[in-house]
């Protein structure tokens, strides 16, 4: 298996600079379009790995699923159902989905900025570092690893500039779809964006969404099978953004991206895998980390359609 991994980076290489790091948070802009990693975890826990497996890179988008599922243990899918949709946008993660009249709720997207937003108003806490650590704590637990912890350069950076997330949560607060203080919501967006992860963390993550809600080897179960087909499902169909068409049809699993160019791919009852390479496509997803996904995907039958 690990000949395997290395032989599909091998081949997904020529793409690395094809990409391009995220550049509207300066930050980001530093990535290195070099790096390529993959981390497998198989649905007996055995761990395959090659590339740049090892280096740390942020979070970002990728923290949108969990951001999901807490709020779902949090409140139960009904009152979740009520405050955000599960449509896909068909529009960019940062798009200002809003006619000229309306925002309903059933028009926010958990995957994309707004719905994101809105979601950290949902996390149960007595104010937003709490709501925070209690995210950053589910993170750890579904990682088995309890290192995670923010990146500070990355989390000022977004903070310094991040002004069209504050547009987009100004719009939901003149919508009445935001109750409390504006910055101090995007403060826990940007900080659970800003949370540095490696592939391994991000395989252990989706390996838990694809073993519906347990842990690898212990077999502990953190969270009800329904609420990881709820999360599974909302990943086919928005994970990849506007790219998810294009990537249900070309790896076809449950996956979310991020612009620190990692990719979380949730193969249901198989597998949980952690790519990442800084150079992204023109919608924000890791352009070799999609190539890559693709060949293994064929190589293994992969897809669940
Ligand atoms: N922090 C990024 C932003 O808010 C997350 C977006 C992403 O990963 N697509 O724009």
């Amino acid at each position: 298996m690990e000949a395997l991994l290395e032989e599909i980076l091998d081949n997904a290489s020529q793409y690395k600079k094809l990409g391009k790091p995220a550049s509207y948070i300066p930050e980001l802009a530093k990535g290195d379009v070099n790096d390529l990693g993959i981390y497998v975890i198989s649905s007996n826990g055995q761990a395959f790995r090659a590339g740049d497996y090892k280096k740390q890179f942020t979070i970002q988008s990728v923290v949108k699923p969990i951001l999901l599922l807490l709020v779902l243990m949090d409140n139960g899918i009904d009152e979740v159902r009520s405050r955000i949709g599960v449509e896909a946008t068909g529009k960019p993660f940062d798009a200002i989905n809003v006619t000229d009249q309306t925002l309903l709720s059933q028009h926010i997207n958990p995957m994309v900025n707004m719905g994101a937003i809105a979601m950290c108003s949902l996390i149960k806490g007595k104010d937003y570092n709490e709501r925070f650590e209690r995210l950053l704590e589910l993170t750890r637990k579904l990682a088995g690893n309890p290192n995670i912890h923010l990146d500070e350069a990355v989390y000022l950076s977004e903070k310094r500039t991040g002004n069209k997330n504050r547009a987009l949560a100004f719009m939901l607060k003149s919508y009445g779809m935001l109750d409390d203080d504006v910055e101090d919501v995007l403060d826990c967006y940007f900080k659970a964006c800003s949370i540095s992860v490696t592939c391994k963390d991000l395989a252990r993550i989706a390996y838990v969404f694809a073993s519906r809600g347990k842990l690898p080897i212990s077999d502990e179960r953190v969270f009800p099978a329904e609420l990881a087909r709820f999360v599974n499902a909302v990943l086919v169909t928005c994970g990849m953004y506007d790219g998810s068409g294009d990537f249900a049809v070309r790896v076809g699993v449950p996956a979310k991206s991020g612009v620190g160019g990692g990719i979380m791919a949730v193969v249901p009852t198989r597998m949980g895998i952690g790519i990442f390479s800084p150079g992204l496509d023109e919608k924000g997803n890791s352009l070799a980390g999609t190539k890559a996904l693709e060949e293994l995907s064929h190589r293994m039958y992969l897809s669940i359609f």
